[in-house]
């Protein structure tokens, strides 16, 4: 074969670069006939196929092909790497922090990689670089911040959003540091409920992770305020740097939400007292948490929506910390987690637009942000390329669900976490853990029969003198998510997951829990009913 014959082969393996009505069919029939293939792995399980364990030693051995391939032959080939895959939106699943991405998302990103825009520079992004700034604007708005001062970047991920914010606050706290390098001791205070990237982002920005102050966390899974002012003053008076303060507004495994006013004012205060030529900046890493804030303006008395009262006050629970984002300097938020988008979809907003000067790569020079005709985020991003995905996505759900079906859909999966929390408590031998967080996450613990267990959770968290117990708890519980697992795995209940640490005792044994996490809108009671079934199952089965 002549190398244009092979030509021809690879032209037709794009879309065409202009119009092609035949060529668009055959485009779209590729893409129906994957969505045909991945149809045919959907059973009624919550897997799609079934699970086959990857040899990686062999999968390191895989080797290029030799020739030219068809675009059918390698859909099939690629479709074939989802099998096992868990349906994230199967009412069955309630795993973790995974959303099904609605089609508008899927649509959006899509459409970003089929043309491509780079949002580091307009002049390759066009209106798509305006969609990530109306993305930014609705956000902005909707957790309270002012739309003129503030602005923010899409960027890689939940990690990529605190990486952002210390990083200014670095700057704030040790100017010059981006040119200079870190030559002092800075220090980051998060709570031992906050997420570990806490720890890669100290290590990463050069300030070492030993300069992390994680603060330990009340039963609430809240930052301890007292313990935090006394870690902070006692940084301040040896003379070291604050360079920020990671409040978590939803923790991952128990929706923990600090108490951001009191820290922000704690903040305040020492900024007199100690005479500092910086204000430590305050980073609210709500990538779980911020997408409570559309019911900052719910009416809760009236209830238009007609929640039922257990789930309206969870949402009021959740909603009385929230509503304080806007004093955060800045907030991570992730479109992936409770914004229904695909990976990777995450934005980093600060309250001051002006902050993101301290990084931007030539200071003599402005970095024109927000001017039209003349948009570079790429003079001060930490990336060069960023895809238009993240912003098509997210805009794509705004425009979807508006408020209303945000609160709509958020309502309905805290209203159903509210109800699997009622059956889980109905029954003597489990007990709920997290009952004053107000997430969608459920962490909870299975008992023998015997244990008292309106006593055992106070006597586990507090006495050591019960910690062979916690320990052969733990164990216990473990034996219950290894059944209610392989049940799951066998098309049978629901799959759900665990955590190994959803905190530490007082005396600093880590507890195990088994953990609920809903986010699909397709669950309903039956479903819900089926996770507390399999767990006493389970304990019938455990000794
Ligand atoms: C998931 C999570 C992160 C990390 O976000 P990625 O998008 O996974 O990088 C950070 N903080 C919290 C509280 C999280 O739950």
């Amino acid at each position: 074969m002549s190398y244009r014959d092979i030509l021809q082969q690879i032209r037709l393996a794009f879309p065409q670069p202009v119009s092609d009505s035949i060529h668009d069919s055959y485009f779209v029939h590729s893409i129906m006939r994957a969505l045909d293939q991945v149809d045919g792995l959907k059973t009624q399980l919550p897997i799609l196929g079934s699970v086959i364990s990857g040899d990686f030693e062999q999968a390191r051995k895989a080797t290029m092909p030799d020739r030219m391939s068809s675009v059918e032959h390698v859909t099939a080939d690629l479709v074939s790497y989802l099998r096992g895959m868990t349906i994230f939106g199967h009412p069955h699943t309630q795993q973790n922090v995974v959303p099904p991405p609605t089609i508008s998302s899927l649509i959006g990103v899509l459409l970003a990689s089929l043309h491509n825009p780079n949002l580091a520079w307009d002049e390759y992004s066009r209106l798509v670089a305006l969609a990530e700034a109306e993305a930014v604007g609705m956000t902005a708005q909707l957790v309270g911040y002012d739309p003129e001062r503030s602005g923010g970047v899409f960027t890689f991920g939940g990690t990529g959003t605190t990486l952002y914010g210390v990083k200014i606050g670095l700057e704030k706290a040790c100017p010059q540091a981006m040119r200079k390098g870190v030559s002092e001791d800075a220090v980051v205070f998060v709570s031992d409920a906050g997420h570990y990237c806490a720890h890669n982002v100290a290590g990463w920005l050069g300030m070492g992770t030993e300069n992390l102050v994680t603060i330990p966390t009340t039963d609430d899974n809240e930052m301890d305020l007292a313990r935090f002012e006394q870690e902070a003053r006692a940084a301040l008076a040896s003379g070291r740097k604050i360079a920020a303060v990671i409040a978590t507004l939803g923790t991952t495994d128990a929706f923990g939400l600090d108490d951001l006013q009191g820290i922000v004012s704690l903040r305040d205060s020492w900024v007199e007292e100690f005479k500092l030529d910086y204000r430590p900046h305050v980073h609210a890493d709500a990538v779980i948490g911020w997408a409570w804030s559309v019911f900052n303006d719910y009416d809760f008395g009236s209830n238009p929506l007609g929640f039922r009262p257990r789930t309206l006050r969870a949402l009021a629970g959740a909603c009385r910390r929230i509503r304080h984002l806007s004093l955060a300097d800045s907030v991570g938020v992730d479109f992936h987690k409770t914004g229904f988008a695909p990976y990777v979809s995450s934005l980093v907003l600060f309250r001051e637009r002006e902050d993101l000067r301290l990084v931007a790569r030539s200071p003599e020079q402005m970095p024109y942000l927000y001017h039209f005709g003349d948009h570079r985020p790429g003079t001060f991003t930490l990336e060069t390329t960023r895809a238009g995905t993240g912003p098509l996505a997210a805009l794509g759900n705004y425009r979807l669900f508006g408020k209303q079906g945000l609160q709509v859909i958020l309502g309905y999966i805290v209203e159903m976490a509210q109800l699997l929390r009622e059956h889980l408590e109905g029954h003597e031998g489990i007990t709920v853990l997290n009952r004053e967080n107000f997430g969608t996450v459920t962490l909870f613990r299975a008992y023998p029969a015997g244990v008292d267990t309106f006593a055992i959770k106070r006597q586990e968290f507090n006495d050591p003198a019960y910690r062979d117990v916690l320990i052969s708890n733990n164990e216990y519980n473990r034996a219950i998510f290894r059944y209610v697992h392989a049940e799951a795995m066998a098309g049978r209940g629901a799959v759900i997951s665990s955590t190994d640490c959803y905190r530490r005792t007082t005396y600093q044994e880590p507890i195990f829990a088994l953990k609920s996490y809903i986010l699909s809108p397709f669950v309903d009671e039956g479903h819900v009913e089926v996770v507390v079934a399999k767990v006493l199952e389970a304990r019938e089965k455990t000794s």
